[in-house]
């Protein structure tokens, strides 16, 4: 009986031991990096180690991983960052976006897109903001980052209409107090004639030390100038996010009878105001993105406005967005870069985005699928897809949290005892 039991504890420290001989947590082999912040697109190996990136290089020793990720053929790049999403989930009847039943929570679909960190725009506002870290920023694996909306109560229907409720001494509070998690100010819905939303949400980014606004036109009937937006109002470093929607009630970038970018548009992009997709329900149509990209115009950023709606329409997710531009020109590389180190910097986390060696290990690994898609826009307008992007792993913080078909060995992550592991250190 001794015998045994010492066998079993030999057993054990070899096991430690074995554990212990590895240098890294995760090696991903043989994969096609693009990490557009370092300028990388080409074949390498990535390690990890203590929950970073620990080792970007032409060959890694597949032995000095604990799981060892198979990803031939495979696209490596940062975890992807969707910087206009709505997760300020609930359960209150009416409240729309703003715990609501039309916000989703982040970790139900962020994963198995590739998508690492969200920056939900503008659905808690500085009133409610805490309610929304509590239930979802502090219960999530997903990064939640956010743009608090300028109107106190956030996005809860007929609130967004309310200027007395635009505050923008509370709301740089709120950014001040909360300066890990919110990234700037969105405006969003806002359907009056009058600059009061924008001016306001401009105020508390400037109070707040220089963050940020989003602006999502709500729509006004005429609609209000563009132009005067990016040349009058906004700072550089400003987002326009549904920046190929296509609606009467709002201005776009496209002037129809020429099939060209207006001219200022092209000047504010010079000024530094940002253009962002923000695809949503309706806020994206291909008679806007495809003459678009024929005068050499893409966005900035890549993001989809996910919500209950957009989500089960033509949007679907961010892979299936990527996709759409992957279809009318734009580069597999641009493609990555507008959904990583770009929407980045336009938060100013330059930190995120990246595979640099000690930032977190956010990775997704991507697949791209060669056949015949049909990729719509809500109007039914429908593209001629032959390639479309798929999640095949997505690691958050140097663990892997999805996995579709099983690319890693060992699959589960072998688990060290705290003991040992306090022990083999
Ligand atoms: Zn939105």
């Amino acid at each position: 009986m001794r015998k045994k039991i010492s066998l079993i504890i030999a057993a054990m420290g070899l096991t430690i031991m074995a554990l212990s001989a590895q240098t890294y947590s995760i090696v991903i082999k043989g994969g096609h990096v693009i990490d557009p912040k370092n300028n990388i697109d080409a074949e390498m190996d990535v390690a990890v180690k203590d929950g970073k990136i620990a080792l970007v290089a032409k060959s890694i020793d597949a032995r000095q991983g604990l799981q060892v990720v198979d990803a031939t053929g495979l696209y490596v790049t940062p975890g992807l960052i969707d910087i206009h999403s709505h997760n300020f989930y609930g359960t209150e009847p009416d409240h729309q976006y703003e715990n609501g039943n039309l916000a989703i929570p982040p970790d139900g679909f962020t994963f198995r897109n590739g998508v690492t960190t969200v920056v939900d725009a503008g659905s808690s506002g500085w009133r409610t903001f805490p309610t929304f870290k509590a239930q979802t920023i502090d219960q999530s694996q997903t990064r939640v980052l956010a743009f608090i909306n300028i109107v106190g109560e956030g996005m809860r229907g007929g609130y967004e209409q309310n200027s007395n409720d635009m505050d923008p001494k509370m709301a740089a509070l709120i950014a001040r107090r909360y300066r890990n998690y919110v990234v700037g100010f969105k405006v969003a819905h806002y359907e009056g004639h009058e600059w009061v939303a924008v001016d306001h949400a401009v105020q508390a980014g400037n109070m707040a030390g220089g963050l940020p606004v989003m602006i999502d036109f709500g729509g006004s009937n005429p609609p209000l100038s563009i132009e005067e937006l990016f040349m009058k109002h906004l700072r550089p470093g400003d987002i326009f996010t549904h920046c190929f929607g296509q609606l009467d009630s709002r201005e776009y970038i496209v002037d129809l009878n020429t099939q060209k970018i207006k001219p200022f548009v092209w000047e504010a992009r010079k000024r530094g105001i940002y253009f962002d997709v923000g695809y949503g329900g309706i806020s994206f149509a291909f008679s806007q993105a495809i003459p678009a990209a024929k005068d050499g115009f893409f966005p900035n950023s890549i993001s989809t406005d996910i919500h209950t709606g957009s989500m089960n329409n033509a949007m679907k997710d961010m892979l299936t967005t990527m996709s759409k531009f992957l279809n009318i020109g734009m580069g597999l590389f641009e493609v990555i870069q507008t959904s990583t180190s770009n929407p980045a910097k336009e938060i100013k986390h330059e930190e995120l985005g990246n595979l640099s060696v000690g930032s977190d290990a956010d990775v997704a690994i991507l697949n791209i699928r060669k056949g015949i898609f049909g990729l719509f826009d809500y109007t039914g307008y429908k593209i001629a897809a032959d390639k479309k992007l798929e999640c095949e792993m997505t690691i958050r913080a140097g663990k892997i949290v999805y996995d579709l078909n099983g690319i890693a060995t060992p699959i589960m992550a072998p688990r060290i005892p705290a003991k040992s592991i306090a022990r083999v250190q």
